[in-house]
């Protein structure tokens, strides 16, 4: 049976007139196909989604029907898979700085794995005494990642195992290594010098017998196309499967990806209010922006396609700005859009991940209503709306 497809514009105007707008259209057939290309991409590797680009329900069901794992790194995102009844063994608790509150709500749903960069958080531990384990967050820059998280997180490669003997002096089973290069890599060189790397820390942590040491977290950061283009996800995993199978043996590998699952597995579709003529530009004033489902473009530096549904007539030099009273909220500049007037649909494509998970509700304009289309594998088009719905509720 084949689902339908609702990025298209009978199905997307459809949509609108039942849900309003803003809407941002989840596609779960894509979550799920997402998900599917990456594990065919790193066979052998464990894939635990990172809640944190998209934290909504209708996913963590996608990826709890296709056996995947979660990345948490809050008590909201625990709550959140804890109510749907995802099973704790197939959780881990990523954040290397923790509240103890978030341990021990952690530690109580059933996560045991945790991650730690440093001597104190890693002391956070010992009172749990076998009940947690760690991972070591180990930090390789990454000039070349749209974001480069190993500034915030992880320690030195050489720091490594001096946290190692901590953890085991203080009796906290070191279950291996972890490392996150940095979100929207533009190649796998970076994945590649991290588990060579780790490879060599995995056989001196075993020399000294520091712990079980027989997990490797690889992290996220696989690339999804935007108005650039990323790398094929084989051609981008081909290199870093070669890595892995050069570590030593009985290293079980897991992966965090979260923006190639849902990223491209959404839209944002967006309504005209009205527009003005400004300096020979058209310009046109949205219901959702910056400051909502388009934040992406400032905290995650992503452009966005974005395209009128509205096909006909001649092409005017156009920008889109956002609905708030700010003049930062401007969406696109030097655009080229048939004339438009007030209700006309924008959509933006592969706005799934860091987008609707950053909006705010900047001069009450709502966030976008969350619509989840293909909730099965088969259904036809079968929609649920989320109105309201914040994913962490
Ligand atoms: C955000 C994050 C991820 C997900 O990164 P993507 O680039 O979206 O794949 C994975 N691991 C950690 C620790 C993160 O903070």
């Amino acid at each position: 049976m084949k689902s339908i497809d609702p990025f298209q514009s009978d199905q997307i105007r459809r949509l609108v007139r039942e849900f309003g707008s803003p809407l941002l259209i989840v596609d779960c057939a894509r979550v799920r196909s997402q998900f599917r290309r990456l594990r065919r991409a790193l066979p052998g590797v464990d894939l635990h989604y990172a809640l944190k680009p998209l934290p909504h329900a209708a996913v963590v069901r996608v990826i709890m029907e296709e056996g995947g794992g979660f990345d948490l790194a809050t008590t909201g995102e625990v709550r959140l898979v804890q109510a749907l009844g995802v099973a704790p063994e197939r959780c881990i608790h990523t954040h290397p700085i923790k509240r103890q509150r978030d341990i021990r709500n952690a530690l109580a749903y059933g996560i045991t794995t945790f991650v730690a960069d440093n001597p104190d958080e890693v002391r956070k531990l010992k009172r749990y005494g076998e009940r947690a384990a760690l991972l070591l967050r180990v930090s390789f820059r990454a000039p070349g990642a749209l974001c480069d998280l190993s500034r915030k997180f992880g320690c030195d490669p050489d720091a490594a195992i001096e946290l190692a003997r901590l953890a085991a002096t203080l009796g906290i089973d070191v279950r291996g290594f972890s490392f996150h290069v940095g979100s929207q890599v533009v190649d796998p060189l970076k994945h590649v010098e991290a588990i060579g790397a780790c490879a060599r820390l995995f056989v001196a942590a075993r020399g000294e017998q520091l712990g079980r040491l027989d997990t490797l977290d690889i992290g996220g950061g696989f690339p999804i196309d935007y108005l650039q283009p990323a790398m094929d996800i084989r051609r981008l995993c081909a290199p870093i499967r070669a890595a892995l199978a050069k570590l030593p043996e009985r290293v079980r590998v897991i992966a965090e990806p979260g923006r190639y699952v849902v990223g491209p597995a959404a839209i944002a579709v967006a309504t005209v209010m009205g527009r003005a003529q400004r300096d020979g530009h058209w310009w046109y004033y949205l219901d959702d922006g910056l400051y909502g489902s388009y934040s992406g473009q400032l905290y995650d530096r992503a452009r966005y396609p974005v395209e009128s549904l509205r096909q006909d007539g001649a092409l005017l030099p156009s920008v889109l700005a956002g609905p708030t009273c700010d003049s930062i909220d401007v969406i696109a500049e030097n655009l080229m859009l048939p004339q438009l007037k007030a209700g006309d649909l924008i959509v933006g494509r592969a706005m799934g991940a860091y987008t609707w998970a950053s909006a705010s509700e900047f001069n009450f304009f709502p966030k976008a209503t969350v619509v989840v289309v293909n909730r099965k594998p088969g259904d036809r088009g079968g929609v649920e709306c989320a109105a309201g719905e914040r994913g962490l509720s």
